[in-house]
């Protein structure tokens, strides 16, 4: 199927683990703008998958805030309902065992030739070939990638991102030892899954694109057009996170404010000339404005 006959279909993909920060409602926003500008189908998906960081109360009050927004969706999914498909996935790939801990792959890492990678260190393949029969600790799956460059255009910013899988990325773990599946896993499978055709995420997702791609190649996927649109951060430069305290939209919303207001001051920040309340809908030409002038990526 060429990707020109398929209907769009945009995402919006939080992790519930705590209330959605003005930082999390502008990717919200940006997300469905495209989407509705597009008259596709929009997607709502709890990457819930790292249990222990989830807060059961941050489903609803997301869904409340996003409703408070007026940014609306056409179906909902939960990544804890879908353990099956990522198991079924991960079979298909080729994988090993393995038990390595942070500071034996620290070591190993030390040991080797090559030294890290950039600020992540590349996990030098240990376990590949001796995976230690009869070792007690339970095993986390690591992912053999393939020995190859992979390259990612991103719709929005122009850029193009190559990255070498074994030298630049290594073996990913696809499931931690707890049995838990990786994000990098669950959210090919879900977007690919759910016929996602375009991706628009935060700019920190941006370097982690590559693996998703020949990810998506291993498992025979299609890949979607990537956007990754720059994080809200503070007057210090620092991006907005809900351990630092950014304004929960839960609070604007419970104190009266108004969600026009919210959406206005949102879209002032990125620079349109929108009167002091504007609605969702009413956004729509400015994105359909910016998306028109966007650059493209040079493929050359
Ligand atoms: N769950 C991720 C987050 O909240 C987003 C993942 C994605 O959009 O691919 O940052």
């Amino acid at each position: 199927m060429s990707t020109k006959s398929r209907r769009m279909v945009g995402r919006f993909a939080p992790s519930p683990t705590g209330g959605m920060h003005l930082g999390n409602a502008r990717t919200a926003l940006l997300a469905w703008l495209h989407t509705r500008t597009h008259g596709g189908r929009h997607l709502l998906r709890f990457e819930d998958l790292d249990t222990g960081r989830v807060r059961a109360w941050a489903y609803d009050a997301t869904r409340r805030d996003l409703d408070w927004l007026g940014l609306d969706w056409d179906e909902e999914y939960i990544q804890s309902e879908r353990l099956e498909f990522y198991a079924h996935a991960l079979n298909t790939l080729t994988t090993y065992p393995c038990t390595c801990t942070r500071r034996e792959i620290a070591a190993a890492i030390q040991d080797s030739a090559g030294a890290p990678h950039g600020s992540e260190p590349v996990y030098p393949g240990t376990c590949r070939s001796a995976s230690a029969p009869g070792d007690p600790r339970p095993a986390a799956r690591r992912w053999q990638v393939p020995a190859e460059t992979v390259c990612v255009p991103d719709a929005w910013t122009g850029a193009i991102l190559c990255q070498d899988l074994p030298s630049e990325v290594g073996d990913l773990v696809l499931q931690r030892n707890d049995g838990v599946f990786a994000y990098h896993l669950a959210v090919v499978v879900d977007d690919a899954h759910s016929g996602v055709t375009d991706v628009l995420r935060g700019a920190d997702l941006w370097t982690a694109t590559p693996r998703q791609v020949a990810l998506q190649r291993a498992l025979g996927y299609v890949t979607p057009r990537y956007l990754h649109v720059p994080l809200m951060t503070d007057f210090r430069g620092e991006r907005l996170a809900k351990r630092g305290g950014a304004p929960p939209i839960m609070t604007l919303r419970e104190s009266g404010e108004s969600p026009e207001r919210v959406l206005s001051e949102l879209a002032r920040g990125l620079g349109w000339l929108v009167p002091e309340e504007v609605t969702g809908s009413e956004l729509i030409p400015f994105w359909q404005e910016v998306w028109s002038r966007r650059p493209t990526p040079d493929l050359s």
